[in-house]
């Protein structure tokens, strides 16, 4: 609901402007209780529905998400700044999972028969309820999909908390389930801050908890769940290598860093933020990634011809800022950039940052902005070691000619996943998903949708036939 509370933390703020454009009101504890309630009622019948009633619906959420593309896309950058075709690109990826998840979900929780020595025996798979969603603003409308898709497809019902910077992103995509036919209840918003909801894992109506974001976010709602004995799943932070072998082509491998670093400002969970070469081609792989430093455009993120967009908000750019102060009083070289931009809005220039080392804070951190941090290597060993040398596993790139090679190094990376010769390809048929301190679980891809169901075990045989 919409407030005049100027107070709420739940608000539109348009990082290009940082002037706040809408203000929601945060819901009391009596308004979450209903709205849980909802949920675990609605779960009562939708867990009935047949899977092609819930792909109908599915399927509408997807072709209505198309034909509003530019609007929702628009409304995307308005409220979290990134550039206006991302934005389209979002939706439309989006579109493509409920899609895939509404065509697919029949098959993948289709009971399942084991070979046994003695009778039958198979699996079947049942909704377990009401999922807790918690959600980041980096990609409003993906991250939505990324956890309602399977989940709705496989009948459970679901409240979800998304960021307090996305709310319209967030009504809008509950208006669009309601207007696609889902029944009332069974997607529900939830405007609480997000240390407000800690607590809600708790309540037995709440069956598990899916969380994208922070590791500190990630740790406390892990624990509470961990101490009311329900299921998790954690998309956490990431630090991606980017290697790139002696055979890459060279000018490739440097458009495509730069263009993945920057992509969303940086602000991608899986985007390559340390960037590794060959010793004996750094010096012109950083003169290359320099003169398209040189070319790229940072500006307002509705136009078509910008780069970089602003950060997300005006505290994001200022804790990135700390962040190459640090590394510079540390001793790393800021190659290029390194400022906020004398203009309005949460802007802060494209950095490129050389010589960290591992007694420097940046070499473990995750820089969630535009920041290029190059290293380099002696040989194929070393570049592995350095790419694993984080606590994070998320995701990571390998370039290279010969494909075989890439693959070995690729499964040497401890990482959820590998791309080689590019950045992050993201596709609904596809598994998305970290190790290490960057999270467990799995979404999009048949695994997301075995994450909140109870594979429960049938088992035929005569009791004189066990032993
Ligand atoms: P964040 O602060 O953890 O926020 C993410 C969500 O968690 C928001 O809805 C937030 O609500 C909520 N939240 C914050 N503190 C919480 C708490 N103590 N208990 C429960 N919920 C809480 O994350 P962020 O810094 O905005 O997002 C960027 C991080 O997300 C980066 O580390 C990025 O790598 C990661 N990320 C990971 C993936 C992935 O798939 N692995 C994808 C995207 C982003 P409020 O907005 O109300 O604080």
């Amino acid at each position: 609901m919409e407030t005049n509370n100027k107070k709420s933390s739940i608000k539109t703020v348009n990082p290009f402007t940082n002037k706040v454009e809408k203000e929601f009101e945060v819901m009391t504890d009596e308004e979450v209780d209903i709205v849980i309630d909802k949920a675990a009622k609605a779960f009562n019948t939708w867990k009935n529905v047949s899977f092609p009633e819930r792909a109908k619906i599915i399927h509408k959420v997807a072709s209505i998400m198309r034909e509003r593309k530019e609007a929702l896309g628009k409304l995307a950058t308005i409220e979290m700044g990134k550039l206006l075709r991302e934005s389209i690109y979002e939706v439309e990826l989006s579109a493509n999972i409920f899609d895939y998840f509404a065509k697919n979900a029949e098959k993948f929780l289709a009971d399942h028969s084991l070979e046994t020595e003695k009778g039958e025996a198979f699996i079947c798979y049942e909704p377990i309820g009401v999922l807790l969603s918690i959600q980041p603003w980096n990609f409003p409308y993906y991250q939505i999909t990324r956890s309602a898709a399977s989940n709705l497809m496989a009948g459970n019902t679901m409240v979800l908390k998304h960021a307090s910077n996305v709310p319209q992103c967030a009504q809008i995509m509950e208006d669009i389930f309601k207007e696609a036919g889902l029944p009332d209840g069974v997607y529900n918003n939830l405007f609480v801050p997000g240390n407000a909801v800690g607590k809600l894992v708790s309540d037995p109506r709440i069956k598990a908890v899916s969380l994208t974001g922070s590791e500190a976010a990630g740790a406390s709602i892990a624990a509470a769940a961990g101490a009311n004995v329900k299921k998790s799943t954690l998309e956490l932070g990431g630090s991606d290598p980017f290697i790139v072998l002696e055979d890459a082509d060279l000018d490739k491998a440097a458009e495509t860093a730069v263009y993945g670093r920057m992509w969303n400002a940086g602000q991608v969970c899986v985007s390559p933020k340390r960037i590794i070469v060959p010793e004996s081609k750094k010096t012109e792989f950083l003169n290359k990634v320099k003169v398209i430093f040189g070319k790229l455009k940072v500006g307002n993120p509705l136009d078509a011809d910008t780069d970089v967009a602003p950060l997300s908000s005006e505290k994001a750019a200022q804790d990135v800022e700390k962040q190459i102060q640090k590394a510079a009083q540390q001793g790393a070289k800021i190659e290029l950039g390194g400022k906020r931009l004398d203009r309005p809005g949460a802007f802060l220039e494209p950095t490129l940052i050389t010589g960290v080392t591992p007694d420097m804070d940046a070499f473990y951190e995750e820089i969630f902005g535009p920041v290029f941090v190059l290293y380099s290597y002696k040989t194929v060993e070393d570049a592995i070691k350095l790419a694993n040398a984080t606590d994070f596993g998320l995701g990571g790139t390998v370039l290279g000619k010969d494909i075989e090679k890439a693959k070995a190094v690729a499964r040497k990376i401890n990482t959820g996943m590998v791309y080689i010769n590019h950045v992050t390809g993201i596709a609904p048929e596809l598994p998305f998903g970290g190790t290490k301190r960057s999270g467990y679980g799995r979404e999009q891809s048949p695994a997301a949708i075995y994450e909140f169901v109870n594979a429960k075990l049938i088992r035929v045989t005569e009791p004189d036939n066990l032993y």
